[in-house]
């Protein structure tokens, strides 16, 4: 790994963001619901490339199951193999393994730029 995709700090703050500093001084903060909706995991990814390629004229509605009430929030993470943090969401998905390089690839405060 270089200093640009090492964490040496993660700190989760389950109900609204995830701050991670890296070791070349870079802090990038990731909102909750932002982290949700890139979930890397190839169920995930699907839904998006379909909703990419959806004619954009369509018009859809829908209707999320229950916990709509609920706001989404991270009910645990953990450390995988020291590259990635895997996050269990609030909504009951947790196949999403979000290794650092894609962290650092998708920061918000880097992609705003
Ligand atoms: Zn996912």
């Amino acid at each position: 790994m270089t200093p640009s995709t090492t964490p040496v700090r993660l700190d989760l703050q389950k109900q609204s963001q995830l701050t991670i500093d890296w070791q070349d001084g870079r802090t990038s903060v990731y909102p909750i619901s932002v982290l949700r909706t890139l979930c890397p995991c190839a169920t995930c990814k699907q839904s998006r490339q379909e909703q990419a390629a959806a004619p954009k004229n369509r018009l859809s509605l829908r209707v999320l199951p229950g916990t709509v009430e609920q706001p989404l929030s991270a009910s645990s993470a953990e450390l995988v193999g020291g590259y990635a943090l895997r996050i269990d969401w609030s909504d009951g998905h947790s196949s999403g393994i979000y290794s650092f390089e894609y962290l650092r690839s998708i920061d918000p405060q880097a992609a705003a730029r």
